[in-house]
């Protein structure tokens, strides 16, 4: 079934959304790009005459009730992106008289379903690997059951439109699909429109290929950047992973963050980058600093010789320029991770460089695609939005996409 074959009128319709938005202390929503995202297939179901249940998670609060991660507080930014009054559930679990109570053109926020630990389906309180979790598993994975039953319970018809999180097999994003048959379940609008944009990527690749692959860390990002090696023309890496670069290759990093245990992976992905003849284009010089503060005392220096006591917390000026040559010639752009630690004003410039360049790029005609919570929120921060392709609502999701991995929630739909 298609959200655009399907008959909403009358009907109760529980959508999957992400609503996993940036809150600032005082609980204002930073970045509403994911709310923004959802609003299509939302405002279809109502336009159509249906009542919508709308679920998401937000955050990690690993199966406990934590009221910082409330989708209570952003029930307003949610009216007025869809333009009526949404009432809230306070307990996922327990919602079936508001939902039954909703009327057509009416919509209902259930809380944050990651209160339930039954939601991410792992068992809580058991180590991995003791005679106790397989056991502890397999209870949660039938309690997982009974929570997504009760979730599709609440409607007629169920839309999964959260990408974001379509990489995990949870109760919402992907079990509760097995309460519904083939006609009464189907992807939203959002989700249709990410499909797009990595096949956009992955099948014509139209060349120069490249990617830029930045954030805090290697390892959360090595098997994307093995499968890129295979795929790109440039490989970029930039942001945090600088530094384990540098000292795999025996600089000194000083304070930066560097993974010490995955200086060999640093110099195998060096290697098959030559043997792939892939243009690798790591920083060489960086702005340091003397704290991790906005405020810090800055100087540029080599990548590979940071005085002790300084980190790196920027892409420096030799290296903007390396990143945005090899962006400039591209005709396919993959952006994920910033170049630097983007949230101090005083250390956007290596994002900045990247974004304008891909921003340059697009204009001269290549497809761009940018995912990742912190590469869309550099990319609005610096207002380049409208001078991109794609901006993808996933981070995770978008990185197994582009890994050609089936992803759960298409899966549990699609079949
Ligand atoms: P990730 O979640 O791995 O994509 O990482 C994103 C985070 O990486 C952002 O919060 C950035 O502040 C951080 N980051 C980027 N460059 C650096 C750096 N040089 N040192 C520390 N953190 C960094």
């Amino acid at each position: 079934m298609t959200i655009d074959q399907f008959d909403f009128k009358g009907k109760k319709v529980i959508v999957r959304v992400d609503f996993n938005v940036p809150l600032d202390e005082n609980g204002k929503i930073t970045d509403d790009t994911r709310i923004r995202g959802a609003v299509p297939t939302l405002k279809k179901v109502l336009a159509d005459g249906g009542a919508l249940i709308i679920m998401s998670h937000m955050g990690k609060p690993k199966g406990k009730v934590n009221p910082k991660l409330s989708l209570g507080q952003i029930t307003e930014a949610v009216s007025a992106a869809i333009g009526v009054n949404v009432k809230f559930a306070p307990d996922c679990g327990k919602a079936a008289d508001a939902a039954a109570a909703l009327q057509p053109g009416e919509a209902l926020l259930l809380e944050n379903l990651r209160f339930y630990p039954e939601e991410e389906g792992k068992p809580v309180g058991v180590e991995k690997g003791t005679p106790e979790f397989d056991a502890a598993k397999k209870e949660m994975k039938e309690r997982q059951k009974e929570f997504a039953k009760t979730l599709a319970s609440y409607a007629d018809a169920y839309i999964m439109d959260a990408f974001g999180t379509a990489h995990r097999r949870h109760a919402s994003t992907a079990v509760i699909a097995d309460y519904f048959d083939a006609d009464h379940k189907m992807l939203g609008y959002l989700m249709e429109k990410e499909v797009t944009a990595v096949d956009n990527v992955l099948s014509n690749i139209r060349r120069p290929f490249t990617a830029i692959m930045g954030g805090s860390k290697v390892s959360t990002k090595i098997g994307i950047i093995e499968n890129l090696l295979g795929k790109v023309d440039n490989l970029i890496l930039c942001g945090g992973m600088t530094y384990t670069f540098a000292k795999a290759q025996g600089g000194n990093v000083g304070n930066s963050i560097c993974e010490e245990d995955k200086l060999d992976v640093a110099l195998s992905v060096i290697a098959k980058a030559k043997e792939n003849g892939v243009n690798l284009v790591l920083g060489t010089d960086c702005i340091a600093a003397d704290a991790f503060s906005n405020d810090a005392n800055t100087q540029v220096c080599p990548a590979g010789n940071i005085p002790e006591g300084w980190e790196g917390l920027d892409a420096g000026p030799e290296s903007r320029k390396a990143f945005a040559d090899a962006i400039k010639g591209s005709k396919t752009i993959l952006w994920n991770g910033p170049a630097g630690v983007f949230e101090f004003d005083n250390f956007t410039g290596g994002s900045r460089a990247v974004g304008e360049a891909v921003a340059e790029a697009t204009e001269a005609g290549a497809f761009s695609l940018i995912g990742g919570g912190d590469s869309v929120a550099c990319v609005n921060k610096f207002g380049l939005a409208d001078r991109v392709s794609y901006i993808s609502t996933g981070g995770g999701a978008l990185l197994e996409a582009i890994e050609g991995k089936a992803l759960p929630g298409i899966v549990a739909i699609k079949g």
